[in-house]
Formats: C-alpha cells, sequence, structure tokens
C-alpha cells in the first residue's frame, strides 16, 4: 500500500486518498500553526454553492471560503465554460434579443477571457501554470458551438414563451444582503427575476446544464439550498429594501431594481429549473456548414422529447410555502453555516471529509495536496500556498470565471 509520505505523482494522490482514508486520521496536526501561514483568513459570505462545499467537506470549505485560495494559473474545465456560455444566450433570449446577439455577447465573452490570461503572462514565454492560451481557447470556442447548438435546440422546441403573461424584472442580479440572526453576508447571483402581470408573483429562473439525464438533475435542483433558502431569502430582502441589500447588475444582464423594491416580499413564491442537456454531437466534417450542424442536433433532441424520461429538456418548479426560515430544516442549515462563516479558524473546527471518495468525486480536489502534507509535513504549507496558490474570493467580477 502507497502511503501518503511518497507521493509521486496525481495518479498516487488518488490510490492515497482512497487507500489511507485520511478522513479518519485523527493524529494532532504536527506541522505549522495555522496563524503563521502567508495568508489569513477572511469571514465568508453565505453562497448556496458554500453550503454545498461544507457539507461535503468542511476542510474544503476552509480553504476556499475562509481563506480563498484558488489554483494560481489557468485552468479549464468545460462543464464551467459551457455552463458560462449557455447562460449567456440564455440570458439573451430573455431579454428579448436575438440568439445571434447572445452569440456575439459569448465571443466577446472568450476575447476577454483570452486578454485576461495574456494580461498575465510573463517573460514572453507564452505559458503560464495550468494550461496554455491556445487550449483553453480552442477548448472554449467548441464550447460555444455545443451551446450555440443546445441553446438553440431549447428556443426551438421551448424558448421563453411563458413570458406572454409575465414580466421580465432582472436578469443575473448579483444580491448581498446581511438578515437579522445572521452575522455573515448572505450573497448569489439569480439568473432572471420575473413578475406575473395579473397575480403579482415573483419567479426566479435558475438555469442548469447537465451531461446526463435532465429528469434526474430536476430531481436534485428540488433540494439544492439556493432554491429553497438562499434566493428567496436574497430576492424578498430586496422587496423589503432594507438598508442592509446591495444589488449589483452582471453586464450581460440588467435590473429594473425599483420594480422589484416595488413588490411585496411574500409574492416570491418560486423558483423554475430550466435544465438544458448539452449535445452528445460535436461540429465535425460531417457538416457541411454550421447551419447543418444545428439542424443535425436539433433532430436528435427532437428524437430524444418523444421519451419523456429522455427528455433532453425539464422546466421543474419548487414553490415555497412562507419564509424560508419558517421551515426549521433550513433554519438550522443556515445557522450552522453562519457559525462557519465566522468561527475563529482552526483546523480542528473544519475536518476533512470522511469519505475519500469525495476528494476524487470530480477529478482529484484541488485543496489534495494541503491535505496529504498535513500529517507528514505541515510544514511545507507555507511554501505549497505561495507557490500553487493564490487569494481569491468570490464577488460579482468573478463569479461568471
Ligand atoms: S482533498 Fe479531500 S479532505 Fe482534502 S479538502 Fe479536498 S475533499 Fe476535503
Amino acid at each position: 500500500m502507497k502511503t501518503v509520505d511518497n507521493i509521486p505523482d496525481g495518479r498516487d494522490l488518488i490510490c492515497a486518498a482512497k487507500y489511507e482514508n485520511l478522513a479518519n486520521d485523527t493524529r494532532p496536526n504536527p506541522g505549522v500553526p495555522l496563524d503563521l501561514l502567508p495568508i489569513m483568513p477572511k469571514r465568508a459570505d453565505i453562497r448556496s454553492s458554500s453550503m454545498g462545499t461544507l457539507q461535503k467537506c468542511s476542510r474544503r470549505y476552509m480553504w476556499e471560503e475562509r481563506y480563498g485560495l484558488r489554483r494560481a494559473g489557468n485552468y479549464y474545465s468545460e462543464a464551467l465554460s459551457v455552463g458560462t456560455l449557455s447562460h449567456i444566450l440564455l440570458n439573451s433570449l430573455y431579454m428579448g434579443e436575438s440568439l445571434h446577439t447572445g452569440v456575439q455577447k459569448a465571443v466577446g465573452y472568450i476575447a476577454d477571457k483570452e486578454r485576461a490570461i495574456l494580461d498575465q503572462l510573463s517573460g514572453g514565454t507564452k505559458t503560464l501554470p495550468g494550461m496554455p492560451l491556445d487550449k483553453i481557447t480552442k477548448g472554449m470556442q467548441a464550447d460555444l458551438s455545443k451551446s450555440h447548438a443546445m441553446v438553440n435546440g431549447w428556443n426551438k422546441f421551448i424558448g421563453p414563451r411563458e413570458l406572454a403573461d409575465w414580466d421580465v424584472l432582472a436578469v443575473e442580479p448579483y444580491i448581498r444582503a446581511k438578515i437579522p440572526g445572521i452575522s455573515a453576508y448572505i450573497a448569489g447571483e439569480l439568473d432572471i427575476v420575473m413578475r406575473h402581470r395579473r397575480t403579482q408573483e415573483l419567479r426566479i429562473f435558475d438555469h442548469k446544464t447537465t451531461a446526463k439525464s435532465a429528469v434526474q438533475r430536476a430531481i436534485s435542483c428540488a433540494w439544492e439550498p439556493a432554491s429553497t433558502i438562499i434566493y428567496p431569502i436574497l430576492l424578498r430582502e430586496v422587496c423589503a429594501g432594507g438598508s442592509n441589500v446591495e444589488v449589483t447588475v452582471s453586464k450581460y444582464g440588467f435590473g429594473d431594481l425599483e420594480e422589484i423594491r416595488l413588490s411585496d416580499p411574500s409574492n416570491v413564491t418560486s423558483t423554475v429549473h430550466n435544465i438544458l442537456r448539452k449535445p452528445t454531437i460535436s461540429f465535425c466534417n460531417k457538416d457541411k456548414t454550421f447551419d447543418d450542424y444545428l439542424d443535425r442536433v436539433a433532430d436528435r433532441y427532437e428524437q430524444d422529447m418523444k421519451d419523456p424520461l429522455s427528455a433532453p429538456f425539464v422546466q421543474s418548479i419548487t414553490k415555497y410555502h412562507g419564509h424560508p426560515l419558517e421551515l426549521e430544516e433550513n433554519a438550522v442549515k443556515l445557522r450552522e453555516i453562519d457559525r462557519a462563516a465566522v468561527a475563529k479558524v482552526d483546523i480542528h473546527r473544519f475536518p476533512r471529509t470522511m469519505s475519500s471518495d469525495t476528494c476524487t468525486a470530480y477529478g482529484l480536489c484541488p485543496l489534495a495536496e494541503l491535505c496529504m502534507t498535513q500529517n507528514v509535513a505541515a510544514t511545507q504549507w507555507p511554501a505549497i500556498i505561495t507557490g500553487k496558490f493564490e487569494q481569491e474570493y468570490r464577488s460579482p467580477d468573478n463569479i461568471l470565471t
């Protein structure tokens, strides 16, 4: 069996995580105390994704949310890239723009990313930690083709047709609010806020993309803290017009915030999860033109729509009943993350996950290197943090990246 003292490459890190079951290792940390690290922790905002992280692994929560650690350099993730690009396309359609306009904005987003990477290039080497620029650009261009075909198919068979009875009041508002009884700020970016013309009901739209079953994704969405706790609290706070509420609108969106502030908070009643399954077909030499590719993907979606269980597009509604914190279960979850968001940072308060599968669930966890060194040489932490990580907290400026 491999030991954690001798880890030559990433594959062995995975083996170590699986077989050593580090989560159960309760030996005291012999290395540097946290206050000798080259970075300082901060109080964290409460966000839906950080609630998920805390539940899965509180040590990862500590590194990512309290210390703001991200791997330095440029990394590319198809899931993140398709998610971001398709949000830009979908939001254009909900703002009454054409898909063509959305694609132009998405091209601009890729160009912005390229410029940001070029700005960071040093010494004229065209190499950064992480991935070379041309690989990232090529990946994002392929993702834009897929996202374009996916949203084109969605628009053909589903589309923002509900808008006959609804007004879109905001697209991509980033809201940060403080509520009584909770020490940390609550924050999040809503995709769309709509108001029904007759009933005045306020509805949140939340776009999701998936590589697997849209039906299964819809079921899991209904339990996500964003739908049931975070988003309704944030929107209610904007309606209530309190002084502890900040709203910033993304450059890909807009917001008629005055109209939201005039609404009754109790009119915030539901979230619609707008789920799109990614195409399995790529643009290739089978397609004479890009339009042929769009048609080929749309034909496949049409076939799949004949079977409800394999439907590629699903819109499912999560309804709220009263204030989210009237549900004891939600209040407990919120108080739990509030304690973690403001507590004095101490590694014994933030233990590693009890399931080593969590460390490898979506590829190897980016914090694995720090975890692996804990019991052999935590004195390496300062050097690993300085050499391989940067401190960057989530904010409206980097929320799309
Ligand atoms: S490597 Fe595993 S234990 Fe360490 S932070 Fe990541 S998920 Fe948690």
